[in-house]
């Protein structure tokens, strides 16, 4: 799996999916998640609110499959990271949850490309520095058939620093 790093906006980029960092409601919220449902669309929201009905709210960890609407992608993983409280052995689990559940997602979806925003580094107050370093090493060990590559997407130049030096 080849591994990349870009300072951008999520929406903009042309991948196979692209992780939303939800909320476990899965209708809207600010962020990232904002971002998502503005620029793909209403087609969006429709799909998680169907998924809502079907399962009830997605589980902090856990990650759930949508259309991608008006973006550039094909699919949207939404997954909902950990709020930061400073228990970190149990946000840390949780995090690479998210991670791992996104990709084993859309591995059965058949995606070669995926982009991930920096979960949880946001509204969810988790460490940059940590959060990066469960990211990286969660998507390395990841076993994949069909992924072929993994986009860090950072939105800040902070976190474009820290996966910078930790893919270096
Ligand atoms: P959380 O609630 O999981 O912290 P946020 O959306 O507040 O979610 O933040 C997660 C990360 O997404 C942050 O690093 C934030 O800077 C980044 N972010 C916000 N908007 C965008 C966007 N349009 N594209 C990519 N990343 C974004």
């Amino acid at each position: 799996m080849n591994i990349e790093v870009i300072k951008a906006d999520i929406t903009k980029i042309p991948a196979d999916a692209i992780v939303n960092a939800a909320n476990s409601s899965l209708l809207g919220g600010g962020g990232v998640d904002g971002a998502i449902h503005r620029a793909g669309g209403k087609q969006i929201l429709e799909e998680c609110i169907q998924i809502r009905n079907r399962q009830g709210k997605c589980n902090t960890g856990e990650a759930v499959v949508t259309a991608a609407g008006n973006l550039p992608a094909k699919y949207v993983i939404h997954t909902v990271g950990p709020v930061w409280n400073g228990d970190e052995d149990k946000s840390s689990k949780l995090l690479e949850d998210c991670y791992k559940n996104s990709l084993q997602l859309a591995e059965s979806l058949g995606v070669k490309t995926i982009a991930f925003p920096n979960i949880s580094t946001g509204i969810y107050k988790f460490p940059k520095e940590l959060a990066g370093r469960i990211a990286v090493e969660t998507v390395r060990n990841f076993q994949s058939d069909n992924i072929e590559k993994v986009i860090f997407v950072c939105f800040d130049e902070e976190n474009e620093m820290i996966y910078k030096k930790l893919l270096d």
